[in-house]
């Protein structure tokens, strides 16, 4: 796996970023960027997810050919929705057509609770782009029967199911039973245990009728010892077995995915005929030919050619580019994201980016791990404008690409924050009552509120522009060398660096803080949120998976430990309840210094038995008896602990044959966008 980059959860303000349901008390206005007060920010909440809208306030300065380029890479960010979807499990595509089918065409009952449970069930599908959660990979098991299913897909009029040549409805209804009820069948997306077979294990669809040692023989072969500028083998295939042999199946205008990626093409040269400039013009064709060929060697290309492209206002990802979701690290999922970038925020970037060498030099780590030269790190503030694929509606806030360890060495990378996704997240949390019950003292809850925002913007940056940035492997050492542990190793490094450093004098000097008071807030909400708050997001009796899950756990439980000699964090009881105080934030820093240390010198050696002791020790188990009382708290609260965000609407405005305007629009209904994607995007 590669060096990266998604922050999914803003850190120092977890606490806030968990929203109550405020339900729908008034139709929200469905004009463009209205005042933030008046602006309905949450517009459902189902099982353990909400749904939010964001506001993308630079689009309305865009000239209008700016704003027809937005609207092309848009509709190309949503023509792979189903790749997404595909990738995730081989009969998501199936199952989320019947699931459309029956919203749009059940004529019985559509109010009681046997139908709300259903809707739930559905609204989770989307979310998760498939029936495994999006976050912690298990398959989740609907609240209503297998024959309540069969009577709504009866009960179903003048709608197509998805049926095969020669499929009854029956077949269709028997062949679904076991995928959505039997707990036992595909329960788990991804498998992350090291003592079974990570691939046939793993219901995710990379692989079909192959193993892992299969597998690890066929790149084992296919990699180059000595290339420089290794392509990211594997990055956009599936393995299966044909006839007895081991092959890759390419994604490909004419191979796998192909009707897709017609689309994808289709819509990328609407855009590449209204660049802003050369440059970008490049950047789009040549992300066609990629499409066209899957050539993985055009796929570098073209993100040397985008990392170049620092010029653009409007901006875009689009393409396989995430491998968490592949348990042997190689494969990416699909996902697209178009954004502006805003210029007031991009300033704040910047003032870190110009100091990076500054900070690779004072940085706590051994000298041999340093980078001698710190290069390209490009940094600004995007607002999103359209998510797609794996990035919709759950998007991260920090994104930090190429993932090619040598075109960010050669060429360097764009590392940007989702300026308007973390207003969105921190407008709709401020009722929330998550801050009083898990904050010690008023004055931790005070500084949450007055710094948090500022303190986890920073961090962000921190650890998107500088953290995942810093540091070299020694020679011989590749990235892939810690195996299943890379990933919650990388987010601990980029967010130790971050932590290390907030908490810096640089910080007041560069203008980004106006006090290390702000800094506190930061410390406070990681200490939190790393022994206690995350733990609303796991089920009761689970351990903890997720790679920046864990990672926070780690760091947090370690430096717990190591301190506790001295009291840095104590552990407290007020009412029952348990707190987590910082008793000294100078020390704490010392700890998370000496931690990053720790955790370079694996990554730079490539210590594979060392990072699984780290994340076996700290990252993964969970205290039983705190678990229960965090989730007992947090029920009371009535919040949810993961947020997804609904995409605007953008409508062309056409005179004479030609895209004259663009105009914007915020919708309030999850179920309808869904509907129309399923409508309008599906290709597969
Ligand atoms: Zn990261």
């Amino acid at each position: 796996m590669i060096m990266k980059r998604f922050l999914l959860i803003p850190l120092a303000f977890a606490a806030l970023a968990l929203v109550p349901a405020c339900g729908k008390k008034e139709p929200a206005p469905e004009t463009a960027a209205p005042a933030a007060a008046a602006f309905q920010w949450q517009v459902d909440q189902f099982a353990d997810l909400k749904i939010l809208r964001y506001q993308v306030s630079g689009f309305e300065e865009l000239t209008p050919a700016q704003k027809e380029l937005v609207y092309y890479l848009s509709e190309a960010a949503q023509s792979g929705r189903d790749i997404t979807f595909a990738q995730n499990y081989k009969h998501n595509l199936l199952i989320r057509k019947t699931l459309d089918a029956v919203v749009e065409g059940y004529k019985g009952d559509r109010k009681g609770p046997e139908w709300a449970k259903f809707m739930v069930y559905v609204k989770r599908v989307w979310f998760s782009n498939g029936i495994h959660h999006h976050y912690a990979y298990d398959k989740f098991i609907p609240e209503f029967t297998p024959d309540y299913f069969a009577s709504l897909i009866k009960g179903s009029e003048g709608v197509a199911f998805p049926l095969a040549p020669g499929q009854t409805i029956d077949d269709l209804i028997t062949f679904l039973r076991p995928i959505l009820f039997d707990p036992a069948v595909d329960a788990k997306k991804i498998s992350l245990d090291p003592s079974e077979d990570l691939v046939t294990h793993s219901a995710v669809n990379f692989y079909e009728g192959v193993t892992q040692a299969e597998v690890e023989k066929l790149y084992g072969a296919l990699i180059g010892k000595n290339d420089p500028t290794p392509i990211s083998y594997g990055l956009n295939s599936r393995v299966v077995k044909k006839n007895g042999k081991v092959v890759e199946e390419v994604a490909s205008i004419n191979g796998l995915y192909g009707p897709a990626i017609a689309k994808i093409v289709f819509w990328l040269e609407k855009a590449a005929g209204v660049a802003e400039n050369d440059q970008q013009r490049k950047v789009i064709e040549k992300l066609i030919e990629y499409y066209r060929t899957g050539d993985l060697k055009k796929f570098d290309e073209y993100n040397v050619l985008w990392v170049g492209d620092t010029a653009s206002r409007v901006d875009f990802v689009n393409g396989f580019i995430e491998v968490y979701n592949d348990p042997m690290g190689r494969k990416a999922t699909w996902e697209a994201l178009v954004n502006i970038k805003d210029l007031a925020a991009t300033r704040r970037a910047e003032a870190i980016s110009a100091a990076a060498q500054w900070f690779e030099d004072n940085s706590p780590i051994d000298p041999r791990f340093k980078k001698k030269e710190v290069k390209g790190v490009s940094a600004k503030v995007i607002d999103a404008a359209m998510l797609g694929g794996a990035v919709y509606p759950s998007t991260p806030i920090g994104i930090n690409l190429p993932n090619a360890t040598w075109i960010r060495k050669t060429h360097g990378s764009k590392s940007v924050t989702l300026e308007n996704i973390t207003y969105a997240n921190t407008q709709a949390s401020l009722a929330s009552g998550f801050g009083p019950e898990f904050c010690f003292s008023a004055e931790e809850l005070d500084r949450s509120r007055k710094y948090g925002p500022q303190a986890g913007n920073l961090h962000t940056d921190l650890h998107e522009v500088l953290g995942h940035a810093s540091g070299q492997l020694m020679p011989g050492v590749s990235v892939e060398s810690l195996k299943n542990y890379h990933s919650p190793i990388e987010e601990a490094r980029a967010d130790l660096f971050a932590l290390y450093y907030i908490m810096d004098n640089k910080m007041v000097e560069l203008g980004l803080l106006p006090s290390l008071d702000a800094a506190k807030a930061d410390y406070d909400a990681n200490i939190r949120n790393g022994l206690m708050t995350q733990l609303t997001r796991i089920q009761p009796g689970k351990t903890i998976t997720q790679a920046h899950m864990r990672s926070r756990s780690m760091v947090s439980h370690w430096v717990y430990e190591k301190g506790l000699p001295q009291k840095v964090v104590t552990r407290e009881t007020k009412d029952g309840k348990t707190f987590f105080a910082i008793n000294d934030y100078e020390k704490l820093r010392r700890l998370y210094g000496e931690l990053l240390a720790v955790i370079q010198k694996i990554t730079s050696e490539g210590d594979y038995a060392a990072a699984r002791d780290l994340v076996e020790k700290y990252g993964v188990q969970v205290d039983p008896v705190l678990h229960q009382e965090v989730l007992a708290r947090y029920a009371k609260l009535n919040l949810a602990p993961y947020t997804g965000f609904l995409n605007p609407e953008l409508t062309p405005v056409i005179e004479n044959g030609r895209i004259v305007d663009v105009k914007i629009s915020y919708p309030v209904d999850y179920v309808q966008q869904m509907l129309r994607y399923g409508k309008q995007y599906s290709f597969l």
